[in-house]
């Protein structure tokens, strides 16, 4: 049995997961505002580093996985908020944890994302590239000119930055080349809290209600953590980067033809240097 650390714990799908992982015989140390082992504020990088701190003396410096479910909806005038829990609540926490995992036997991440990284139209370059630089006003300032839709804009973008962030680290020689699997979930419209608030708010009910889902309906917190506890199961041995998308199926109505897609012209000469990189060992030494 392992020890895992999960975010967002007290409600909808961290709980689910943190539910299913105790179910499953797992110690799991829970991360959140109230109601669990470990009370912290993520929206700091105060709270985030004693968030960080008091996981790995619990854990005793080794972590067989986590779970990083805690996040924010799109709502108008928490810009900063979402940014500062969505995607350095996940790279800060993921940066002081490496070590305690790497500390593990094939230790396993699950980083939550979205499919709005998908299924938002129009979501500014700038925003995902703030992020990833790690400059939260860069990432908030080509959002404004939104007003009040802002805020669908630095969600979206802190879902595609923290996921472009998992798959860039996944394949590291200090995360795969350490034993680490790196992957993310992709939710769709997932009936947790945060859903329902969407839906008893009559400015984003309607949005949500007519969003195209073509199985129907909404998903369960049950169900994603399901997927969840398989991905950090000796099933998972061999996922490293990827986006385990469930969602209905609307990203796929969307973007049918989008993925996957050949390397284009473009991409060939990087696409040889990367495969020459990794086997000159400069790349991933030994993945286990
Ligand atoms: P939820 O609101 O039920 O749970 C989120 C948890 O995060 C809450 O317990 C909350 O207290 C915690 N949290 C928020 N701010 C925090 C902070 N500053 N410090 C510590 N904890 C904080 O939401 P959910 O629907 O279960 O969402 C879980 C994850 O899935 C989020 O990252 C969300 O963005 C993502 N997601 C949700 C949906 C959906 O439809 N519900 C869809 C796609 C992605």
């Amino acid at each position: 049995m392992g020890t895992y650390a999960v975010t967002g714990s007290a409600s909808g799908m961290g709980k689910a997961a943190a539910d299913r992982l105790r179910t499953d015989g797992h110690t799991v140390i829970g991360v959140d505002l109230k109601d669990v082992e470990i009370v912290a504020d993520l929206s700091t990088s105060a709270g985030r580093a004693d968030a960080a701190a008091r996981v790995l003396t619990l854990a005793g410096g080794i972590l067989d996985g986590a779970v990083l479910a805690a996040g924010l909806g799109p709502v108008p005038g928490r810009e900063r908020l979402i940014g500062e829990v969505n995607y350095f609540g996940v790279v800060d926490l993921l940066t002081a944890w490496r070590p305690a995992l790497a500390a593990a036997d094939s230790a396993k991440v699950v980083v939550f994302s979205s499919n709005s990284t998908t299924t938002v139209p129009l979501v500014p370059g700038g925003t995902v590239r703030g992020f990833l630089a790690g400059n939260l006003d860069r990432a908030i300032r080509p959002t404004k000119k939104f007003g009040k839709n802002g805020a669908a804009f630095v969600y979206a973008g802190s879902k595609i930055a923290v996921t472009r962030w998992m798959r860039r680290t996944a394949v590291t020689k200090e995360w795969a080349g350490a034993g680490i699997r790196l992957n993310a979930i992709a939710p769709g419209a997932i009936l947790t809290p945060l859903l329902q608030r969407q839906l008893d708010d009559p400015a984003t009910a309607g949005a949500v209600n007519s969003f195209p889902v073509p199985i129907g309906g909404f998903g369960t917190a049950e169900s994603i953590a399901d997927w969840v506890a398989f991905m950090l199961s000796p099933n998972g041995n061999f996922l490293v980067g990827a986006v385990i998308v469930v969602d209905g199926g609307s990203d796929a109505y969307f973007r049918s033809d989008d993925w996957p897609v050949p390397v284009p012209v473009s991409g060939v000469l990087r696409y040889f240097q990367l495969s020459k990189k990794f086997r000159s060992n400069k790349g991933i030494p030994c993945v286990r």
